[in-house]
Formats: C-alpha cells, structure tokens, sequence
C-alpha cells in the first residue's frame, strides 16, 4: 500500500491554539497561572456553571475525587471491568478496593442491574465509565446511589460533549472526572479537569491538587493535607481553550462519521456494531466486535497492510497480571471478557474525510470476506 497510514485518531489542533501557546510561551509564565483560571471558567460554562478545577491527568482528577469523597482503606468502589485501567488503579492508589460489575452486552457500559447484588456494608461510591463516549443511564445511577446513600465519581474521561437527556455530561451530578489525553474528544496534550458537587470546598481541591498548601492574603502559607502534584501548565490550557471553542463542531463531526460507517459498512462481514446512539454519545470511538472466531492480531496486522490503523480499547482489566494477584479470574466477567477479547477501535477523528471511512470500509471487505 501507498496512501499513508490511516490513525486511529488525530488531535485537530488549529493555528489560531498554536499561536495562543507560542503566546504563553513567550509571556513569562508558563505554568498554572492565568489560562488554567480562564479554561477552568470555560469548563464550568460547559457544565452548566458548576465548579471546575483542571489537572494533569485524568488519572490525577479521579484519584483527587476520591480522596475528596474520603474513600480510603477499607472501602469497596464499583466499577467496571472494561475500561481503561486507569479507573481501577485509582481505586487501589487511594488504599480502596475496586469491586467489579459486568458490563451490559448491549451498552458495554457497567451492567445496572447488577450493581446491587455487588453493593455490601463497605461499599462507598460508585465509578460508572462513558465507555467510548456512550453515557452510562444516569437516571438509574443516580437513583441507585441515592437508595445506597452512595457517592458516585463519573469517569467522563471519554464523554465531553456528550449528554444525557439533553443535559451536557458534567453539567449535574455528584463529582464529573473528564481527561485531555491527546485521544480524548478535547485534548491539552495531558490534562484532566474535575467538576465538584456543591457539599466540596474547591480550595479544598485545588489543596490536593498541589502540596496541600494553602496561601493566605499575608503572604503565609500552611500545609495542613497531604496533596499530590497534580497541577495543568498554562500552556496545556492554552490548547484546551482553543479546543473548547471547537469542541460542538467535533462532536457533530464525529457522530456524521460514525454515520457514514453505519451506513457504508458491509453488512456481510458479520461485524457486532456499537449501539447506534446519535442523540447522547460523543462518539470518542468506533468500535465494532470482531466474530468471536476471528484472530484479533491478524486483523489488526492485515489491515495495517491495507494502510488502516486498528486499535485496541480495551481488554478486560481483571486478566491483567496485577488484578488476577489481587484474586480476580478468567470467567468472573464474561461480558466484558468477550467484548474486550473481540472489540476493534477503527479510525474516526474529527478531521477525517467520508474518502478515509470508504477506504476503511474497503480494508474491512478486503481483510475479513471469506
Ligand atoms: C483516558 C482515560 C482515563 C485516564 O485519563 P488520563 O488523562 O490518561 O490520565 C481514565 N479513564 C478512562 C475511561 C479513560 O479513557
């Protein structure tokens, strides 16, 4: 093959954000200063003029909500087994226990029916996963929640731009954790942001966001916490700014791509489609299922020959080294195994042509018609 490869995903970053951080670049601060204040401003525009403070990571925001909600040792938190594993590692970083619930086939998402059978005495949040962009039904979490008097941390690190029932994700809630991981929907290269429920302090968080310390007007400081350093630069926020302002025409673009794949895509190929949710999902991902007796690795090679990137998000992280030491098994999760063992991430990114979904559609037909 001649044309060059196809990505997975490609960052749309426009000159008027390349200027904007040549810009801090030359103006003497660099770090968290006047753009982190002015994105954070803008996120919580975006979530219905909630409290927003920005991070690193993504990692970092959902480590920081926990640790806010007081989940510690000795604590259980929900989640799910097909994420990226960064959801369960927090759980772990801040001492908890992750208890994992199978997905619902027909979402991908954390099963709903099952989360109540896994609740117990120790049992203190829940961290429901967007996975590609397709919100988990907040209206049963948060009624779930509610009867368990349980916290909730959304992992949104997939799902701006998204929304449930016509309400931006982020813009209600208990704590909202979003990522700026250079393949999220909006990126800061790296970076997170966390939007905070109305019973947290935000200088509470901006002190477990950065050494614990706290400034005070004389000048003097006091470190009464322990905190992280967990701070976004001045020029991260600087993309993140020029991204927001683009941020509706990506997503509108994304669900017209995921679209056309509905529509081109070969029927024949007896590929498992995501659910077709034009109305809430961001469409962070296209990720049809592999039939189950299809060698994943050999596609994902045969279409690189094709000159297509194919990825992987995600296996189910219970068959990680690290969660089977903590006891988990093969067979525990048999939604979520099947799923991560057969799903495919195919292009889709804001800046790609129908050209670039018929030369996908191509590759699929050359690579799996029997
Ligand atoms: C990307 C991602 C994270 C972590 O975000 P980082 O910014 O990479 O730290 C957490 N959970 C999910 C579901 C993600 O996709």
């Amino acid at each position: 093959m001649s044309a060059p490869l196809l990505p997975i995903t490609r960052p749309s970053i426009d000159e008027e954000t390349i200027a904007a951080v040549c810009a801090v670049l030359r103006s003497g601060w660099i770090t968290s200063g006047p753009k982190v204040q002015a994105f954070e401003a803008a996120l919580a525009e975006l979530c219905g003029g909630r409290p927003v403070r920005a991070f690193n990571s993504g990692t970092a925001t959902l480590e920081v909500a926990l640790r806010l909600a007081g989940i510690g040792a000795g604590d259980e938190v929900i989640t799910t087994p097909l994420t990226w594993v960064a959801t369960a590692n927090v759980i772990l970083e801040v001492g908890a226990t992750p208890v994992l619930v199978d997905i619902d086939p027909a979402t991908r998402n954390i099963d709903l029916e099952r989360i109540e059978a896994a609740i117990t005495p120790r049992t203190r949040a829940l961290m429901p996963v967007d996975l590609a962009g397709l919100p988990v039904d907040r209206d049963r979490l948060y009624a779930i929640a509610g009867r368990h008097r349980l916290r909730v941390v959304e992992d949104a690190a997939q799902s701006i731009g998204a929304s449930w029932n016509g309400k931006a994700i982020g813009s209600s809630g208990d704590f909202v954790s979003f990522s700026f991981h250079a393949n999220k929907n909006l990126t800061t290269c790296e970076g997170g942001a966390l939007v905070l429920p109305a019973d947290i302090d935000p200088a509470l968080c901006e002190r477990r966001r950065l050494q614990g310390v706290q400034r005070f007007a004389d000048g003097s400081m006091d470190v009464d916490l322990l905190g992280g350093k967990f701070n976004l630069t001045d020029v991260a926020a600087a993309v993140g700014l020029g991204q927001l302002r683009h941020l509706d025409e990506f997503t509108a673009r994304r669900r017209a791509l995921a679209r056309l794949y509905f529509e081109r895509l070969d029927p024949a190929l007896a590929l498992e489609l995501p659910p077709a949710d034009f109305a809430n999902c961001n469409w962070h991902m296209f990720q049809p299922l592999l039939p189950a007796a299809c060698d994943r690795g050999a596609f994902i090679a045969a279409m690189r020959q094709q000159g297509i990137g194919v990825g992987v998000h995600y296996p189910a992280l219970h068959l990680f080294s690290l969660y089977r030491g903590l006891g988990f098994r093969a067979g525990q999760f048999p939604h979520a195994e099947s799923v991560g063992a057969r799903t495919v991430t195919l292009p889709l990114f804001p800046a790609m042509s129908e050209a670039d979904v018929d030369r996908v559609c191509r590759a699929l037909r050359a690579v799996l018609k029997p």
